[in-house]
Parts: structure tokens; sequence; C-alpha cells
């Protein structure tokens, strides 16, 4: 039965072991046996300290690590960031002074092996470490996404989908929201993770997932045997209709139950969490989608006083629709594909989204008009 339990917490060490423990147990349920090899896939965006609630924080990765070695597990800590460099991120993240004692590796996703997720996709590339190991233990924060509404359990597992890969997915789901939720959903079943804890002490309201987003204190961590189970808890906890969550939604169609979910530990639900701005990708009547698509939708924006010319939005842009300019860059909206992987990238938030004041204009018109 898919199962969440909620705990109230801060990242005081001793006082989230004490109460995050129980919950392992509960979940693990003696599944974990010694020699195990178990993957632990937190969320490492981007190179971002701690404060800034871009990443899973690394006092929770190192009570899940302890958790595992006690049970006699061999733990890796791994990901596919976006930018930033693997190395960088523990340091600067804070997870090299938390896990520096303990027996973990601590290694980026780089090989792959093929895994057939189901049509409409087909055969996948995904981390060969993910699809080796015995278990895989999810972490991810709980953060806004301007793509996706929101990143949570389902979203985090994207992350072993290894390097550019990423990008080129994004570049073949274009600018189709439903089709890459169900991208994202068939690759997290395949993933499969033992159990699933996210970080909500710290999480990210706003313009998420990456350093243009705010953090917020929500205090609170969950866990739980299902991703979607979990990510439905989150979206009624933030009043988010669950089938908003696009992900959610695809799992509905495909026969998700969500009455059947059990929840155990009180949380008020949060008031007043900051959604991103998601206008529309395209609307409209078909016969205009092309033009729309080139001059009137929701694109992104710099902010040239921010930029500092450093080249992750253009090393990373799936559809190579970014130029450095004279000062700043250069957008070719013609080939952007809508995906803001650049947003969400940038290491210095000069990224942002915005619908031009044309695009506003005639969708109103068109909904006064019911189109
Ligand atoms: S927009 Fe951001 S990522 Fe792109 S060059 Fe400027 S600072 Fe770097
Ligand atoms: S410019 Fe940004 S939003 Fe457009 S395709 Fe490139 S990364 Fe995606």
């Amino acid at each position: 039965m898919p199962e969440v339990i909620i705990i109230e917490t801060d990242y005081e060490y001793n006082s989230l072991k004490r109460r995050l423990i129980p919950v392992l147990e509960k979940l693990d349920s003696n599944r974990i046996k010694n020699g195990d090899r178990v993957v632990v896939k937190p969320n490492l965006l981007t190179v971002a300290p701690p404060e800034k609630a871009v990443t899973t924080h690394p006092v929770i990765v190192r009570v899940v690590s302890e958790y595992l070695i006690d049970a006699g597990a061999r733990v890796q800590i791994s990901d596919s960031p976006a930018i930033g460099g693997f190395k960088k991120i523990l340091k600067e993240g804070g997870y090299l002074d938390e896990l520096g004692h303990l027996e973990v590796e601590a290694r980026e996703f780089k090989e792959t092996a093929e895994i057939d997720i189901g049509e409409p996709f087909g055969m996948v590339e995904i981390a060969r470490d993910v699809l080796e190991a015995d278990h895989v233990i999810n972490l991810p924060k709980l953060k806004t996404h301007g793509q996706m509404l929101l990143t949570l359990s389902v979203k985090n597992l994207f992350g072993c989908i290894v390097g550019l890969r990423k990008p080129q997915w994004h570049l073949r789901t274009g600018v189709d929201r439903i089709r890459f939720a169900e991208l994202l959903y068939l690759i997290a079943r395949k993933v499969n993770p033992l159990f699933t804890i996210m970080d909500g002490v710290l999480a990210m309201e706003g313009d998420g997932p990456g350093k243009s987003g705010t953090p917020v204190r929500l205090n609170m961590v969950l866990g739980s045997n299902d991703i979607t189970a979990l990510d439905i808890a989150v979206c009624r906890l933030l009043g988010v209709s669950p089938e908003r969550l696009l992900t959610n939604k695809v799992a509905f169609s495909k026969g998700y139950r969500p009455e059947e979910i059990r929840i155990e530990g009180n949380k008020k639900s949060i008031k007043n969490f900051k959604l991103p701005q998601l206008g529309p990708l395209i609307f409209g009547p078909s016969v205009l989608h092309p033009f729309m698509r080139r001059h009137l939708i929701e694109r992104p924006l710099v902010d040239v006083n921010k930029c500092l010319q450093c080249g992750q939005c253009w090393s990373y842009c799936p559809a190579r629709a970014i130029e450095k300019a004279s000062s700043a860059i250069e957008f070719d909206y013609e080939r952007c594909i809508r995906c803001y992987c650049c947003v969400e990238v940038c290491p210095h938030g000069a990224l942002t989204k915005e619908e031009p004041l044309a695009g506003r204009f005639i969708r109103s018109l068109l909904q006064r008009k019911g189109a």
C-alpha cells in the first residue's frame, strides 16, 4: 500500500536523526541486506550552498547514508548535475563536510545502459550504476519548477539520465509538457526507488528550480515507499490540485488510485506557497501555432545586468538557440523549444521567463472569444 510519512523537523543533526531513523526503518522493513549496493540519488542540480535551497540538504544525505551503512550496505551517492562540476557541488554544497568521515563513494553518473521504459519512448539510456544497484534511494528537494510547476520525487529521478542526454530529451519532447511528464514518469517508474525521502525543511518557491527561486522554510521531511503518493501528498499540502502536477496526471491516466494512499504524521497545509508563473507554452487555434510559437508565447529572457557571459546556458541549450552577444547573450526564439533548461542552469540568476506583451494581449482576446 502506498504510504507517506510526514515529520516536522529542522536540520539540526541530532534531532533530525532521532526523527528520521524510525521513518527509514519503517520504509526499509529490513529489505536492505548486508553487502547490498545502494545508490543514493539526491538533487545535486548545480553548485549552491545549502541556504539557497537548490540542492538536497547535506545533513539529510548524511543521516540516510549512516542508516544504510549501519544496515551493512555499500553506499554510492550520485547524480548527473545539470551544470557546475560534481566535485565543486560536493564541496560548496556542504557534502564533503557532512559526509567526509563516512564510508561512502560520491561519484557522478557517467556510464549508461539501455532499458525499455515502454511506449511511446522505448529504449532509453539511464545511468548504469542505477540499473546495476541492488537498491536506489531517492532524495529529492521540494522545489518549484518553471516548466513543470514543481520538482518532487518523480522529477528528481530524471537526474538518472546522464549529462547532455537530458537536454536532448527536452528537444525530443519539445513544447509538449504532458509528453515530457510521461517521459519523467516512465523513467521514474523504471528506476523504482526502494523509498524516497524528500527535503522540505528549507524548500523553494517562486521561480525555481535554480538560483532564481526563493528559499522558504516549511520544516518538514516526507518519506514514502511510492513516488507518486509522495508527490500527491505534497501537492495537497501546498493547496495544489494533484493533477496540476502533470506527472501525477500521467499516473492517473495509467490507472493510479490516489484514494489508496495512507498518510501518517500531521502537517498543516501550507498557506501562500508561491508557485512559478507557468504561462501557456502554446494556445489558440492550431493554424496560428507556428506564428505564435515564434513571436507570442512565453520565452526566456536575460537580465543583462546580471549576466556574466559565463557560457553555461549556451553550452547546455539543447536547441542551440543562445549566442554570446556584445553584452550578455542573445536568443534565437525561432529555434528555442521553451524547455527553460537555460533558466535552470544559469548560476547567476540572470534568466527568467516572460510572455511578450503582444502574446498576453492576443491570448486575452482569444480567451474572451473562447478560443
Ligand atoms: S545568462 Fe547566465 S548562464 Fe548564460 S551566460 Fe549569462 S550568466 Fe552565464
Ligand atoms: S534558449 Fe533556453 S529555453 Fe530555449 S531551447 Fe535553449 S535552453 Fe531551452
